[in-house]
C-alpha cells in the first residue's frame, strides 16, 4: 500500500500519516520525491484499511501495490534516487557517473595507498577493497580484517576517496559501517536475508551485488529486505551472471539495466572486472555498461596484479584504468552524464592546505 500525499501537503499532514500507519500496526516509509512525498506501508499481511487513511488532510490517493517489491518499485517513487555521502559531493545515480576503483583486496598499506592514489588521479570518487574477502575455498587469502578497514579508511582520506568495501556477516558488518563509506553486500550473500536486514539498520549506503543465478526479481527483493527496514540508500550492481558461455568468468547482463530502471528508483552500476574475469575484456565491458545507462561502475585496480592475493588476472594496471576513463568521457557525453574531474580535487586540497592533499597526508 502506498499514501501519496497531495504537492502543497504540510511536514505536519505527512507526520500525522506516518503516525496513524504506525497506530495501526504497520510500518510508515516517507520517501521525498522531487514534487510530492510518498508514504509506503509495509508489515501489512493483507490490504490496509485505505479509508482511515484516505480522507486524512494532505493526501491525494491510497494506491495497492500489486508487486511484491515495493519500497524500491518506481509505483513508489517515480524520480530516481540519488544516493549522497556524508562529507562529500560524490553521488551515486545523479549526473555524474560514479566511479568507484581498487584492488579485489587490501594487502597492505602500501598497496593500498598506490591504488587510491593512481584511482584517484584518474577520476575515481571511490576507493574499493575487500577486506573481508568471501572466497570460494576456504583455503584462499579472506582478507585482512579490521587492520584491512583501518588502512582503507586512511587511504581514502589521504586522497579524498570514499570507501566501499564488503561485509559478509554480522560482525564485519558493524565494522564496515563503522569504517566505511559504503557497504557492499557480495554475489554471493544476496540472499543472505540476516545479513540484508543487518544492512537495512546499518547508518551508511549499501552496494548490493547481484547474485550469480539471481534474476532481476531477486535482485530487487533483496533491496526491499534492506529498504523494509528502514535503509533507503541502496545501489545495484551488475557484476555477471553464470550462463553456459564460458569465454569469460561469468556473462555481463548488460540487459539488465534498463530493465531495472523501468522497474526501480534505485540506482545501478556495473561491474566489468568479475564479468571479464580476464583483464582485457573489462574495458569494452564497461564501456557497454555506461553505454546502457549504468549510473557508475567499480573496477579492480591493482599496481602490481601478477602479484595479486586475489583476481589479480581480471584487475586493471592504473594506465589502463586511467585510458578506460578517458573512453568513458566520450561515452558519458552521448549518454547525458557527466565525470568528475581530478583536477577540481587538487586544487580544492591546494587551496585548504597550501599544497596537494596527498603530499600533506600520506607519509
Ligand atoms: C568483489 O567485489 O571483490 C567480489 C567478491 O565481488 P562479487 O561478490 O560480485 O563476486
Ligand atoms: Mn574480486
Amino acid at each position: 500500500m502506498l499514501v501519496l500525499m497531495n504537492v502543497n501537503a504540510t511536514d505536519e499532514q505527512t507526520q500525522a500519516v506516518c503516525k496513524r500507519v504506525e497506530e495501526l500496526g504497520y510500518r510508515p516509509h516517507p520517501l521525498p520525491g522531487a514534487t510530492r512525498c510518498a508514504i509506503g506501508i509495509t508489515g501489512n499481511k493483507g490490504a490496509v484499511e485505505a479509508d482511515s487513511l484516505s480522507q486524512m488532510p494532505g493526501v491525494a490517493e491510497v494506491i495497492a501495490v500489486s508487486k511484491p517489491y515495493k519500497l524500491v518499485s518506481r509505483d513508489m517513487k517515480s524520480e530516481d534516487t540519488v544516493v549522497r555521502f556524508a562529507g562529500s559531493d560524490a553521488t551515486v545515480g545523479g549526473a555524474e557517473l560514479a566511479l568507484m576503483g581498487g584492488p579485489c583486496s587490501v594487502e597492505s598499506r602500501d598497496q593500498i595507498f598506490k591504488a587510491a592514489e593512481a584511482v584517484a588521479k584518474a577520476g575515481a570518487r571511490f576507493l574499493r577493497g575487500g577486506a573481508f574477502k568471501p572466497r570460494t575455498s576456504p583455503y584462499a587469502f579472506q582478507g585482512m580484517g579490521e587492520k584491512g578497514l583501518e588502512i582503507m579508511a586512511a587511504a581514502g582520506k589521504a586522497f579524498g576517496l570514499l570507501v566501499v568495501t564488503e561485509a559478509v556477516d554480522h560482525e564485519s558488518l558493524a565494522l564496515v559501517d563503522q569504517y566505511a563509506d559504503m557497504i557492499q553486500i557480495g554475489a554471493r550473500n544476496m540472499q543472505n536475508f540476516a545479513l540484508l536486514k543487518l544492512a537495512g539498520r546499518a547508518s551508511k549506503p549499501v552496494l548490493l551485488k547481484r547474485g550469480m543465478a539471481a534474476t532481476l526479481d531477486d535482485l530487487l527483493m533483496a533491496a526491499e529486505y534492506i529498504m523494509s527496514e528502514g535503509n533507503y540508500n541502496v545501489v545495484l550492481c551488475e557484476r555477471g551472471i553464470r550462463t553456459f558461455a564460458d569465454h569469460t568468468r561469468n556473462t555481463l547482463d548488460v540487459s539488465v539495466i534498463p530493465a531495472a530502471k523501468k522497474l526501480t528508483h534505485l540506482p545501478i552500476i556495473v561491474d566489468p572486472s568479475h564479468a571479464a574475469g580476464k583483464r582485457d575484456k573489462v574495458i569494452p565491458l564497461a564501456r557497454a555498461g555506461v553505454a546502457a545507462g549504468a549510473d557508475g561502475l567499480i573496477v579492480e585496480v591493482h599496481c602490481d596484479p601478477d602479484h595479486a592475493l586475489s583476481d589479480g588476472a581480471q584487475s586493471l594496471y592504473p594506465e589502463q584504468f586511467a585510458t578506460m576513463v578517458d573512453d568513458l568521457r566520450r561515452i558519458a557525453e552521448v549518454v547525458g552524464r557527466t565525470m568528475y574531474d581530478p583536477q577540481r580535487r587538487e586544487s580544492q586540497s591546494t587551496s585548504q592546505t597550501g599544497k596537494p592533499e596527498s603530499t600533506v597526508v600520506a607519509k
